[in-house]
């Protein structure tokens, strides 16, 4: 056995396409396989994805490794480019290319290669993040028409700042602003994330965009995956490297935060923030030792946590811990964390071994 590995489980991403089908039943999905499939392995999530409409990346590299892996399927790089080479680049691997400023315009202008180019123009319609001012939609859009270079009709495509959130005037907002901008115009059409097809049937459009939620877990912070039917991609596990007791009133690791109430048995699992487990988890995190709820104790150090195990435990060194995935959920140990559940998942490091199931 070893320690700190993740599985990543590649029937649970079949599964949880396939719920996004039934959340979307007329849309094609774009998977959303940026920072490394969310830390879970690019190319192992992209050779489960065969069946797939089009994946998205942020930057050119990630489209780029998926290119060089075999990949023949559509990609879209969602941060488009900021120069000529660029393009060329992009084109040349044939990759969609988001566009999202004026700059990118002039540049997709210029363009002389032998490749067409495929483009989704990405109109901000209140993240004010990314994506072309509504003001300018009409002229942009006559530019990208007159351009013999670029594919027609091009794409168009708008991201919201709050589908996650209760609160859905401002998601209503948007998809309006959106709608009514580019709702005479051909091309097809997208602007839901997994928040965003999963709570507003209006933002189901030509295509979706689902991250997170093919990775099994939920984007809203008071809910986990599994309410929704979605199973978890990645089990993180390590083992335990020691067992041993301490009497009431000690203290257990840097800075001795936790102090111990009762005689009792501490476990040392070998997992830390090195293999990004995070450092910001509190004491009383759920861990599971051979399958049984305990719970963290005192600082997370960089490759070690410690568990109170309790006096009566038989668990011994060698035993299999989960830290999350299978039976214990990643949103869980984000609550528990002060942060969502993609950092987490995007945080996981080198050394963690990665092995698909
Ligand atoms: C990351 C991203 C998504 C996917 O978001 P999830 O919340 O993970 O579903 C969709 N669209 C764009 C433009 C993104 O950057």
């Amino acid at each position: 056995m070893k320690a700190a590995y993740a599985l990543i489980n590649q029937d649970a991403i079949r599964h949880n396409i396939q719920k996004v089908r039934e959340f979307a039943p007329n849309s094609k999905i774009m998977a959303v396989i940026k920072a490394n499939a969310y830390g879970h392995g690019l190319l192992t999530i992209s050779q489960a994805l065969n069946q797939i409409d089009a994946v998205a990346v942020a930057r050119l590299d990630e489209g780029k490794s998926l290119r060089k892996s075999g990949f023949s399927h559509r990609i879209t790089i969602l941060e488009g480019f900021v120069s000529q080479q660029e393009l060329i680049d992009l084109a040349q691997n044939n990759l969609d290319v988001v566009v999202h400023s004026i700059e990118q315009v002039r540049i997709v202008e210029k363009y002389q290669g032998p490749e067409k180019l495929s483009v989704w123009l990405k109109i901000n319609s209140g993240m004010n993040r990314l994506g072309i001012n509504p003001l300018e939609f009409a002229s942009i859009y006559k530019c990208l028409k007159a351009c013999t270079h670029v594919v027609q009709p091009i794409s168009l495509m708008t991201h919201l700042s709050s589908a996650d959130s209760d609160e859905n005037s401002v998601s209503i907002q948007q998809i309006n602003r959106f709608k009514n901008l580019v709702d005479s115009y051909p091309g097809e059409k997208s602007i839901a994330n997994s928040a965003a097809l999963m709570t507003y049937q209006e933002a189901l459009t030509d295509w979706v965009r689902p991250g997170i939620m093919i990775y099994g877990v939920s984007p809203f912070f008071e809910k986990d995956g599994i309410d929704f039917g979605l199973k978890p991609v990645m089990s993180l596990y390590s083992q335990l490297i020691s067992v041993k007791k301490i009497a009431k009133g000690e203290s257990v690791g840097y800075s001795g935060t936790w102090v111990s109430n009762a005689d009792t048995q501490i476990g040392v699992v070998a997992i830390g923030y090195g293999d990004g487990y995070s450092r910001y988890t509190r004491s009383g995190a759920p861990v599971l030792v051979n399958g049984k709820r305990v719970s963290l104790i005192g600082r997370v150090s960089m490759d070690m946590i410690t568990v109170d195990l309790g006096l009566q435990s038989k668990a011994k060194i060698g035993d299999k811990v989960t830290l999350w995935g299978d039976g214990l959920s990643v949103e869980e140990i984000a609550r528990y964390s002060n942060t969502i559940p993609y950092t987490l998942l995007c945080g996981i490091t080198q050394r963690v071994k990665m092995n698909k199931v």
